[in-house]
């Protein structure tokens, strides 16, 4: 196999000399560095670096104490050029709507990098789910999404879970949506409980992705997964499946973290055990045979691999120069800057972006989309192997797009994106 091609610096727009973490500035910067190298027309820039729609909505909600308390919450559909939007639902107090703009865009960016024809959409509400009760969430869930009605469907956006979401969350997403049809509607949300038309595989698949993309770029660095030491920061939905995939792979899970903190044991961790003891105690700190370590100490400590899978800018100008795996594979959305991309390129650290190394989530989640509509359903290993098919052939065409136009994997992702949404989008012309 090629080797990847030597990182050019990005053409113009050149990115501003102080480093801004305004996640969605960050989207419009990495659109506008694919936008030059495709060259496309101004007219067609303006409307893909744009939502489509941002519905900002009220979510009066009765708390366990009797009091009501209101929540803002948000539903952004970026482009809906290839199919209906696409995106999960984020529950965290730092929700912002710049956050959700910059994940439905990215969204949209990652449907097309697989070749799924999905759009890019995304949800947000400020809460701190933590500190609220199942009845409160389930509340809130409720009347947000008779709030966002109007705009999801199976055939217009259809959400999944994020940060701090999960099965249960779509469970009773799908609920009201049906409730008020007046009949049950499968496919208006992925990530489900296999019970009401979830599908096999899909709560292990964005790290069944990962572990994909993860071996390929093995290949390429000449580097065995087997043994290879991994870090990973964050240790939900996507971290925790990573931990136990890459471990069944027979690599050395060495450090893992949370929200309050991180653990390492240079033997490695067995990420079952650390599954049940985050399970018991609400956090891997404190887990016995394992040593604390910090989240910055993670992020910079000597491994062959990192996995950001916690939240955005965890990788930036002030950690960058420090950061010593060979590969960065992000699970995460958005967690390393334009800046500290540059500087991973110029240290020959290859670096798979979260648009490529999560989007076997999305991708398990169109063949749930597309069981449902179908009420035909598959076995576990039909949609693994149709899974690593997608995510193979994705690393193929990205890495082949990379080294083409002599950028790393980042921009060769988003010129192949960028490109068939722009393509999609001529086609179609404007209307009216
Ligand atoms: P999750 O809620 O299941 O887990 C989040 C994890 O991050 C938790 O362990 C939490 O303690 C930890 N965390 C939160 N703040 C942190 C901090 N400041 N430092 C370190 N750890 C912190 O969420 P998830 O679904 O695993 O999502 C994690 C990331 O993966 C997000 O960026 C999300 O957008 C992305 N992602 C998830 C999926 C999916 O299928 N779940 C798919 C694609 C991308």
């Amino acid at each position: 196999m090629a080797t990847v091609a030597k990182a050019a610096p990005p053409p113009v727009p050149r990115i501003a000399p102080r480093e801004d973490l305004n996640p969605y500035r960050i989207a419009q910067i990495q659109f506008d560095i694919a936008a030059e190298y495709l060259k496309l027309d101004q007219g067609l820039r303006q409307i893909l670096r744009t939502p489509k729609r941002v519905l900002e909505v009220s979510i009066p909600t009765k708390m366990d104490n009797g009091q009501v308390k209101v929540f803002t919450g948000y539903r952004v559909q970026h482009n809906v050029a290839r199919g209906p939007a696409k995106g999960g639902l984020r529950y965290h107090p730092g929700v912002t709507v710049d956050e959700v703009k910059a994940l439905a865009t990215w969204m949209t960016w990652k449907t097309a990098a697989v070749n799924i024809p999905f759009g890019g959409g995304k949800g947000g509400v400020i809460c701190d789910p933590k500190r609220m009760s199942k009845s409160e969430l389930e509340r809130m869930t409720r009347r947000y999404t008779s709030e966002i009605l109007p705009i999801i469907g199976p055939e217009q956006d259809i959400p999944a879970p994020d940060v701090y979401t999960d099965a249960q969350t779509m469970a009773w997403i799908m609920d009201t949506y049906s409730m008020t049809k007046g009949y049950s509607t499968l496919g208006v949300v992925t990530g489900k409980p296999v019970s009401i038309g979830g599908s096999e595989g899909r709560k292990e698949a964005t790290a069944r992705g990962c572990l994909v993309v993860v071996e390929e770029a093995c290949k390429v660095k000449k580097m065995s997964l087997r043994g290879a030491s991994v870090a990973i920061q964050g240790f939900g939905n996507a971290g925790s499946q990573v931990a136990r995939l890459f471990a069944e792979k027979k690599a050395r899970i060495v450090a893992i973290s949370d929200s309050r903190g991180g653990v390492f044991n240079a033997r490695g961790i067995d990420p079952l055990k650390a599954m049940r003891y985050k399970e018991r105690s609400g956090t891997v700190v404190g887990m016995p045979g394992t040593s604390r370590i910090s989240n910055d100490d993670l992020l910079t400590m000597k491994c062959d691999i990192l996995i950001p899978a916690a939240l955005e800018n965890a990788i930036t100008l002030n950690n960058v120069d420090q950061i010593k795996a060979k590969i960065v594979a992000e699970a995460a959305n958005g967690p390393t800057t334009p800046h500290a991309d540059e500087v991973l390129a110029r240290k020959g650290i290859l670096l798979l972006p979260d648009i490529l190394a999560n989007a076997g989530g999305v991708t398990a989640s169109y063949f749930e989309w597309v069981q449902d509509l179908q009420s035909f359903f598959w076995p576990l290993t039909e949609v693994n192997a149709k899974l690593e098919g997608v995510m193979r052939r994705a690393f193929q065409e990205v890495h082949e797009t990379a080294r083409k136009h002599r950028t790393h994997i980042r921009t060769g992702a988003y010129i192949l994106a960028v490109g068939r949404v722009a393509d999609a989008t001529l086609v179609r012309g404007l209307f009216p």
